[in-house]
């Protein structure tokens, strides 16, 4: 036998190897979150490649987000199955396109639309629509919807009703405004994301002499995620395939998460009546979360229509913490306590990577960054995403090309690279404090680090050495990681995973969204709530506040998710006291002082009761009220005899 293969195996439980070993001909793996469906296709590619059954550069590996993809290919590269293309959909599809561009379009390739919305809005503006910022922004939506879904501008009232899209814009408007946004964007000569698509499946269809250059390249294929693939990425996926059958999907349908914007978790769940011989594969053991927040999961989903009810998942870590659910008075506190959390987590020794902040909206990502530049953490937007198009990247990456020309090899190599990228204005010692800026500050402060980790590796590595590495991980998109915490969108936090996990801002309209109004929208909001929490491998802590600022009324709810997942939550009725509000929080001295003295001031401003918690004289909670009994403390970690100060009433 071939021992690297059986090492491959050998990291794989019985369901997950059986899908490892079939190699040739339809394979779906449904399951849940966590039960390892992405192990179980990178182990089956990197078996297949180990075991010389197929070249590593026939394989077209595809997932839905940039980062995924950089996810798949880290773990392909370790597990020793280079040159395998792992790759979004579009990303795939504008490689191809673009090789293929003077075949297909009889010219050059046209330019992507940054921003479909000015089409949008031009189109609006043709037909003297009135429109406001939200209704251009259903408008892109509902022509992206269309554009996913096959539905052309034609079609589209009567595709619109029969999926009940629960919009407040009428059919007809929209199906005008489509019209005029391809028309637009074709007078502009630009293509949008699904034309990407579109074009090169109609080439495959229709071009055999690009069907053929195609097909010899990929002949076996891997798609991710698949409960989330649309009708348009269907249609290229089977223009890719063709007549052959080497196709290995993977998903769980319980974490659709965009068929609002057209997914189709239908073609997940009925591979196997297409491919009657598919190898059909279950997995129900959980090995990413400890069995307190697998427990979470399962109680959230069995109280929901299941689009698999078959799916329940099965915990096999060791116990860990409990999850926490704190309540806040408002957004700024909350996000002082995530931060302060975060950095006692960092302290006890949790890499600042291995932890993620996940919310709903973008919007609500600004507060947390104010919160962890206060308490010195670094922190990721949506992290490692087309980090190779990020402007500064590529403006350090021409100056590094200049440098290396004028390189004497006389190298320590990371700081020629800071030297060289100073000279741009950047600054190792002073990050500023948030923003763009922050973000822009991150992702040099990378280039630096990978330079470090490079003469690691080859102590005598000279800059143009350094480039053609950093070139080759642009061509693979393979991005560095920045160090630090992730911020990130539950929508892109798809298939990821790390040990501490944040679930911010769960309140009712915000998770489920407020314009999430027919059940099918409802369905989808508890199904990317699944999502969030399954995120985490050993600790869970989900929050929400009841205002935005500091001093407004406090009128939001938690989030009707939270009813039956924490311990007396959902049993409250109207006139039951209210139980105090306990906030688990460190020890860290000065936001605590501060949240201290606003709140102390708030207090007896408004005349309502405020209670600081010690334990053993550390600070670690703030409450509403008097907490009443030992469980309400209890969930305060690290607890001992406690004492309380009492401000106002
Ligand atoms: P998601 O639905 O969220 O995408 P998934 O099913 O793809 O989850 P993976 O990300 O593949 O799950 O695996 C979850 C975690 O469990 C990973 O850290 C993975 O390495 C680990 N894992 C999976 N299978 C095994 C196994 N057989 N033995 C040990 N660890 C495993
Ligand atoms: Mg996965």
């Amino acid at each position: 036998g071939n021992t690297g293969a059986d090492g491959i195996l050998a990291g794989l439980d019985p369901e997950q190897s059986e899908a490892a070993q079939a190699v040739r001909g339809p394979v779906c793996i449904l399951a849940g979150a966590g039960t390892g469906k992405t192990r179980a296709i990178t182990h089956r590619i990197a078996y297949a490649v180990a075991t010389g059954a197929v070249p590593p550069e026939a394989v077209l590996a595809v997932t839905f987000t940039a980062r995924a993809a950089g996810e798949l290919r880290t773990r392909l590269r370790a597990l020793g199955a280079n040159g395998v293309q792992a790759r979004t959909f579009h990303a795939a599809a504008l490689r191809q396109l673009s090789y293929f561009a003077p075949q297909i379009l009889g010219g050059p390739m046209p330019e992507v639309a940054g921003n479909p919305i000015r089409w949008v809005s031009q189109a609006a503006n043709r037909l003297r629509l009135r429109t406001d910022k939200t209704e251009l922004r259903d408008l892109a939506s509902e022509i992206d919807w269309a554009k996913s879904s096959l539905v052309s501008p034609g079609e589209y009232v009567t595709a619109a009703a029969r999926a009940n899209r629960g919009i407040s814009l009428t059919p007809a408007k929209v199906a005008e405004v489509y019209a005029g946004y391809e028309e637009a964007k074709r007078r502009n000569d630009e293509i949008d994301f699904s034309d990407l698509l579109l074009i090169m499946a109609g080439a495959l269809e229709e071009l055999p002499d690009v069907a053929r250059a195609v097909r010899a390249q990929y002949r076996y294929f891997v798609i991710d995620e698949y409960q989330d693939v649309s009708p348009v990425q269907q249609r290229l996926l089977d223009a890719w395939v063709g007549d052959r059958r080497d196709l290995c999907v993977v998903g769980d349908a319980n974490q659709t998460i965009y068929s609002f914007a057209g997914a189709k978790p239908s073609y997940l769940l009925e591979f196997a009546d297409r491919y009657p011989d598919a190898t059909v594969v279950r997995l129900e053991r959980d090995y990413r979360s400890t069995p307190q927040i697998v427990e979470l999961a399962n109680r959230l989903m069995s109280g929901a229509q299941q689009r698999d009810a078959g799916l329940r998942l099965i915990g096999q870590r060791p116990d860990g913490p409990k999850p926490t659910f704190a309540e806040h008075d408002d957004e700024v506190a909350e996000a002082a306590a995530v931060a302060s959390t975060a950095k006692r987590l960092i302290a006890e020794g949790t890499p600042a990577a291995e932890i993620a902040i996940l919310f709903r909206i973008n919007a609500q990502s600004e507060v947390y960054e104010q919160a962890l530049t206060e308490a010195g953490i670094s922190y990721v937007l949506r992290g490692g995403e087309r980090f190779f198009e990020r402007a500064e990247v590529r403006q350090a990456l021409v100056l590094l090309r200049g440098a290396a020309r004028a390189d004497d090899g006389s190298v320590p190599l990371p700081q020629s690279v800071a030297e060289v990228l100073s000279s741009v204005g950047w600054n190792l010692e002073h990050p500023p404090p948030g923003g763009a800026a922050r973000e822009r500050w991150e992702s040099l402060a990378a280039l630096v680090n990978l330079a470090e980790q490079f003469v690691t590796e080859l102590p005598e590595a000279r800059l143009d050495e350094f480039n053609a590495d950093l070139e080759q991980r642009a061509a693979s998109q393979h991005a560095p990681t920045v160090q630090g915490v992730t911020l990130a969108s539950l929508h892109s936090a798809k298939g990821l995973e790390w040990d501490a996990v944040f679930l911010v801002g769960v309140t009712d309209q915000t998770i489920p969204i407020q314009h999430a109004t027919t059940e099918e929208q409802l369905a989808e909001e508890r199904r990317l709530f699944y999502v969030g929490i399954t995120r985490a491998r050993q600790r869970l802590m989900l929050s929400w506040a009841l205002a935005r600022n500091p001093g407004q009324a406090r009128r939001r709810k938690p989030s009707r998710f939270l009813d039956g997942l924490r311990p007396g939550a959902g049993t409250r009725q109207a006139g039951t006291p209210k139980r105090a509000k306990v906030v688990p929080q460190s020890e860290d001295a000065a936001a605590f002082g501060r949240l201290r003295t606003w709140r102390k001031k708030q207090a007896e401003a408004q005349g309502v009761p405020a209670y600081v918690v010690f334990s053993d004289a550390t600070l670690v909670a703030i409450a509403n009220r008097a907490p009443s009994d030992d469980t309400e403390l209890a969930q305060v970690p690290g607890v001992g005899p406690t004492k309380l100060e009492r401000y106002a009433e």
